[in-house]
C-alpha cells in the first residue's frame, strides 16, 4: 500500500464515528432551533413589537438566529461529504486541488473539504462577497 493511503486511513479510521456524532448532534440542535424560531415569531407578533425600535432589534436577532441555522446546515452538509468521502476512500484529499490535507488540520476540523490554501483562497472570495465576520469566525472555530 502506497505510504500516503495508509497515512489517510489511519486518519480516516475513527473519523467517521466522530462524524456520525457530530451530525447527529447538529441535527437536534437545528430541530431544537427551528422549534425556537417558530415561537420566536409568535412572540414578536404578540408583545415584543410594540414599536418600531422594538421591532428593528427583534428582527436583528430573529437574522442573526438565522444566519446561524443556516451554518450549521451548511456544516450538516459537510459532514454529509466528508462522511460520502471516508466511504470513496477520498477522505483526506482536497475537494479542489486533490492535495493531501494536513492530519492536524483534519484532527480539528474532521469535515474540512479542502486543504488550508484552498481554504483560505474560498474564505477571501467569501469575504469580497461581504459575509459577516460574525460567521466566519464561528466558521474557523467549528
Ligand atoms: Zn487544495
Amino acid at each position: 500500500m502506497h505510504r500516503l493511503e495508509v497515512a489517510l486511513a489511519r486518519v480516516a479510521s475513527g473519523q467517521d464515528s466522530l462524524l456520525e456524532q457530530r451530525r447527529s448532534e447538529l441535527q437536534a440542535d437545528l430541530r431544537h432551533d427551528i422549534h425556537d424560531a417558530r415561537g420566536g415569531v409568535d412572540a414578536v407578533q404578540a408583545e415584543d413589537a410594540t414599536d418600531d425600535l422594538d421591532t428593528g432589534s427583534v428582527m436583528a436577532q430573529g437574522s442573526l438566529r438565522f444566519s446561524l441555522m443556516h451554518m450549521k446546515g451548511e456544516v450538516l452538509v459537510r459532514i454529509d461529504e466528508a462522511l460520502g468521502r471516508i466511504d470513496q476512500g477520498l477522505y483526506g484529499l482536497c475537494q479542489s486541488c486533490g492535495a493531501e490535507i494536513s492530519e492536524s488540520r483534519l484532527r480539528a476540523l474532521p469535515f474540512a473539504l479542502r486543504c488550508t490554501r484552498c481554504e483560505t483562497r474560498r474564505e477571501d472570495a467569501e469575504e469580497a462577497q461581504h459575509a459577516p465576520r460574525v460567521l466566519q469566525r464561528l466558521r474557523s472555530e467549528w
